[in-house]
């Protein structure tokens, strides 16, 4: 579907969806408010009693009930008061078409009426011709062997769109990319496997975006964008390492498109980072870290785990990163906790015999000089309680040549079977990024002992059909477990990346689900500020209880803490769903192979 058959498509829904829900527009247009509520509400408890006495194939009456409760959900006065808005007068007035309700607020309640109904648009499948199947007497098992075959088929279709960086034509490319980067510098194999090489050459400054301009094709947006962070020092760099990944012929971002999104900036994020300056002490802070600061350098907000952050920069800056209020660029100073910090820090896990697990972040540890950072391993080694030391590290897909062999065996020699363990939780968002230096790295560090955990940052740019799934299968190639896929933080300037909720929910559903057991290994979360991460599997644990007038649907989530403690719930108003679709569209992705996120609730 293109962009235009996207509008016809919208277009049709607005002109069909009074006509088809005939019954539910005329009580929208009674005049008394609350005789409205009253009666749509009559309305959908009974029809929810008899599509539970109906034959209704019970695949559809699951759906169908998700959808009464969001319809009562959204007729609560409570709710409305929460929320400082009515979904019911905006329905009311998109009864009337009224101006000031968007296209994404007439598509969202035309499938939430369908669901209703027990006919969602969700079978068949997006990847599958029928609708339910049914095997032989004779031969079940090998009809259903046959079957399932042809879904692998069709999967295999999408996974055939996504590079690897360990595919062959991929290597290929990037060795040339290599070289020109080293004839560029005047240097040669020894710099290039050298990682203080790459940090003295990072591309940081306006003189290195005229020497990218030499090296690889770039939009005029792009440059404007990185010149643009670069005059008002919003953190932003390059490794040479992490450039030669991207495709230099051409910037039509075909194949490379996360690997540029994620470190090159947009002017959307460029513009809204000076906008927020005044405010960055609070607003940038999504997570509200401060709150959950015991002692400085330490984040808590678990009850046996907590953070440690002795550096706040990294080898290069992603363009979401949910601590960009804090990470600087690496030349920057104050880059680093002082060293009376750094001892009280640890010292407060001495003292919280709670600490079973402590993850070394920041910033990115590795960048510390291997004895600052194995001070700090040492250190926690000697502390009874902690068994696990955890290191947030993403160099070794943005400077996988800092993982030398002296530099893991250092690692791993805090390794205490039947004490200890030593982990490394690194994050790759996508297969390209995955390449023969990143699978060496970690090689190294699981000949210690040492395990390797994926977190990935589900965004806009990773969520196209079976993308990730894509990159779950080269993870487990270089011995990487999937470990926690995250919902992108909600700030306006990283807005680019945002994603409706709903989508990383049908993900989980109808993609990563088909993966064996041990690739799938990542949890599905959300983080509420303040309090941690929401398991967005549990549909306890979230509820919708508005919809915006533009299709953004609000969402009340339930903090870890439910059932133990009483923990304020968290509003949260999410990207509506239309607006991702259409990003989709244009990104050359079928709307239809999308349609069934309306039914994640
Ligand atoms: S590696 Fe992590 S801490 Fe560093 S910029 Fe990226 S997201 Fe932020």
């Amino acid at each position: 579907m293109e962009t235009k058959e996207m509008n016809d498509y919208v277009e049709k829904i607005k002109s069909n969806i009074w006509e088809e829900n005939h019954n539910i527009y005329q009580i929208l247009l009674a005049e008394d408010v609350e005789k409205c509520r009253k009666n749509l509400l009559s309305r959908a408890i009974d029809a929810e009693l008899a599509m539970k006495e109906s034959d209704m194939p019970l695949i559809l009456r699951s759906v169908c009930i998700h959808g009464f409760d969001v319809m009562k959900n959204l007729l609560s006065k409570r709710h409305e008061k929460m929320l400082g808005f009515s979904t019911l007068d905006l329905m009311r007035k998109s009864a009337n078409f009224d101006e000031s309700i968007g296209d994404g607020f007439y598509v969202e309640i035309y499938h939430l009426f369908l669901a209703m109904q027990g006919k969602p648009k969700i079978y068949p499948s997006f990847f599958m011709e029928e609708k339910e199947y049914k095997f032989s007497e004779e031969n079940p098992g090998v009809d259903r062997s046959n079957f399932l075959d042809v879904m692998y088929g069709n999967i295999e279709k999408f996974l055939n769109k996504y590079p690897s960086g360990l595919d062959f034509e991929a290597i290929n490319k990037r060795r040339k990319n290599k070289e020109k980067i080293l004839n560029f510098f005047g240097a040669g194999d020894d710099d290039w496997n050298d990682y203080r090489w790459h940090l003295r050459h990072l591309f940081k400054s306006m003189d290195d975006i005229e020497n990218l301009k030499k090296l690889m094709a770039l939009t005029n947006e792009e440059t404007n964008a990185m010149e643009i962070a670069i005059k008002n020092k919003i953190p932003f760099c390059i490794t040479p390492y992490y450039l030669h990944l991207m495709d230099f012929d051409n910037a039509d971002r075909k194949y490379d498109h996360q690997i540029r999104a994620q470190v090159i900036p947009t002017i959307h994020y460029v513009e809204n980072m000076l906008r927020h300056t005044k405010d960055r002490e609070y607003k940038k802070d999504f997570m509200k870290e401060r709150d959950t600061t015991p002692q400085k350098g330490i984040t808590r907000r678990y009850v046996m785990i907590s953070i440690i952050k002795p550096i706040q920069t990294c080898p290069q800056i992603c363009m979401y990163c949910q601590r960009n209020w804090q990470i600087m660029n690496p030349e920057e100073e104050d880059v680093f906790l002082t060293k009376d910090e750094l001892e009280k820090a640890i010292d407060w896990f001495s003292e919280h015999k709670s600490m079973r697990e402590v993850l070394i972040t920041g910033g990115d540890p590795f960048m510390l000089e291997d004895d600052a950072i194995e001070h700090i391993i040492k250190r926690f080694s000697e502390i009874e309680h902690i068994i696990g030391i955890r290191i947030g590290s993403r160099i070794p897909v943005t400077l996988p040549q800092r993982i030398t062999k002296k530099f893991a065996e250092m690692l791993g020699s805090y390794v205490k079977i039947g004490k200890k363990y030593v982990a490394i939780s690194t994050h790759i968002e996508h297969p390209y990024e995955i390449t023969p230096e990143t699978g060496e790295a970690i090689r190294k560090i699981m000949k210690q002992g040492i395990t390797a955990y994926n977190q990935q940052v589900y965004t806009k740019e990773t969520a196209r059909r079976f993308e990730s799934v894509k990159l779950r299968m080269e993870l487990k190639k270089v011995g990487i477990d999937p470990y926690y896929t995250f919902y992108p933080q909600g700030k306006y300037e990283t807005k680019n990346f945002l994603l409706p909720v709903a989508r990383i929910m049908q993900e989980r559903k109808e993609e990563a689900r088909l993966l064996p057991g041990a690739f799938r290994t990542d949890e599905f979360v959300f983080n509420v500020p303040k309090l941690g991460k929401n398991h967005l599997r549990a549909y306890q644990d979230n509820e919708i209880i508005g919809i915006k007038e533009n299709g953004a649907r609000v969402y009340l989530f339930y903090p870890w803490e439910k059932n133990i403690v009483m923990v304020e719930p968290y509003i949260y108003v999410d990207q509506p769903i239309i607006e991702f679709l259409d990003d989709m569209v244009r990104r050359e992705e079928r709307y239809e192979d999308y349609e069934s996120i309306w039914y994640y609730y």
